[in-house]
């Protein structure tokens, strides 16, 4: 046991019993979470940098105060951090706002093969508009960026370089303090899709090296419906915003318009308010059990499904066997079995896991399956989830003749 806190009771969608394993697709929320939304919503609620009456002040101040409070769990400052509607939006913004502003043809962008689709697709769609060539990193047999291959691909054509923090997928956590450096030398921009990274593991951005940093309030205890994009100010400075409207602009002409300081130019319209107060106190929630506590609650679990899984007849995991490096997040198929009959047997069980492409079909590709059953967990896991799992996998086998 690791003397991990029992954190279930400020769940209350955990009442109902499920085994909840679905973590990296969206995670379940405490009590703390929704109830300060309710709060600001029956006492402070307004829309922000409006109004000059009391609610609408207090409504900013509130929203202003989770920006300054991402800031800090990142060790970034207050203005580098811009509010999205999410991870894929804050991709999008960088790919669109930056990628089409500097790339040219014959400039290269190079990514990986386990990217989610956020952190690739939006690169398609800027490669085809600039000339500028895609190109991907392999992964090993075990999972892992191939990073002999990456430097072999590096030269000064590349302009960005842009990988996930941790794949959401195999759980990989790559090294991207070396990648980064690596990639500054060669003088590109790094872009890190970190929507699995930084609800589960401590992130410092100076330390991780990065230009842009993406991830979601909804994997890591918030609402959805609000995102952050994180850059360095040089890099955000070289960027266009993506979207027009309101809150962004200095000055509107009938034919031109001036754009608001960083980082409300990247905020057009109303923000997500009572997201931004619920990311808040999602943050919170994570900083009182402490980053280095949940990472190593999640490597443990992840340890122990690794070794209970591999005694089940049939099932294969796909990604690293150990826990170095990598996040828990876990894929499996079992012979003769789609993933979509495991997960559904999982759920007699009372096992909530995803069964699919996890939104990275070039890594299913790569991997040889058309799909995996993904268990992934969070704060509120315990071992009786995996056990859970084990028993539902051995009557999934036994139903399918296998082993
Ligand atoms: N990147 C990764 C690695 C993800 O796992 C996800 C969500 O599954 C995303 C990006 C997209 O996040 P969102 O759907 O919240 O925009």
């Amino acid at each position: 046991m690791t003397g991990f806190p029992d954190l279930r009771a400020d769940f209350p969608i955990l009442e109902t019993g499920v085994h909840f394993l679905d973590s990296g697709a969206s995670s379940q929320k405490p009590i703390q979470v929704l109830e300060a939304m309710d709060r600001f919503a029956r006492t402070s609620y307004a829309n922000v940098h409006r109004g000059a009456y009391k609610l609408s002040v207090a409504a900013t101040d509130a929203y202003e105060a989770a920006r300054q409070r991402v800031a800090d769990f990142l060790g970034a400052d207050h203005d580098e951090v811009v509010f999205t509607r999410g991870a894929t939006t804050s991709l999008n913004s960088i790919a669109f706002g930056w990628g089409l502003e500097h790339l040219r043809p014959g400039d290269r962008i190079l990514t990986t093969v386990m990217e989610h689709h956020a952190n690739l697709v939006p690169w398609q769609m800027v490669a085809k508009r600039t000339g500028a060539t895609l190109d991907h990193i392999p992964i090993t047999e075990d999972g892992r960026l191939d990073l002999d291959a990456f430097l072999e691909k590096l030269d000064e054509r590349v302009r960005v370089v842009a990988v996930t923090g941790m794949s959401n997928a195999l759980g990989t956590i790559p090294d991207v303090p070396w990648i980064a450096g690596r990639a500054h030398e060669a003088g590109a921009r790094v872009v890190v899709d970190a929507a699995q990274l930084v609800p589960h593991r401590e992130v410092d951005v100076r330390e991780l090296g990065a230009d842009f940093l993406a991830f979601s309030s909804h994997k890591m205890l918030g609402p959805t419906g609000i995102g952050v994009l994180w850059g360095r100010m040089d890099a955000l400075e070289e960027m266009e915003p993506f979207e027009g409207g309101g809150e962004m602009i200095a000055d509107v002409t009938l034919h031109n318009a001036t754009w608001a300081p960083i980082p409300h130019r990247f905020e057009a319209g109303t923000p997500p308010i009572i997201e931004a107060v619920g990311l808040h106190a999602a943050i919170d929630y994570l900083d009182s059990i402490g980053m280095d506590q949940i990472f190593a609650h999640d490597q443990h679990l992840t340890a122990v499904a690794l070794e209970r899984l591999s005694d089940v007849p049939g099932v294969q995991i796909h990604g690293p066997r150990d826990t170095e490096n990598r996040g828990g997040v876990i894929s499996i198929t079992m012979d003769g079995t789609h993933a979509h009959d495991l997960a559904t047997i999982l759920d007699e069980h009372g096992v909530a896991v995803r069964a699919g492409h996890h939104c990275a079909k070039p890594l299913m590709r790569e991997l040889g399956v058309a799909a995996t059953a993904r268990l992934s967990f969070y704060v509120y896991n315990t071992e009786e989830d995996i056990d859970a799992t084990v028993t539902g996998l051995r009557k999934a086998g036994e139903l399918f003749g296998v082993g």
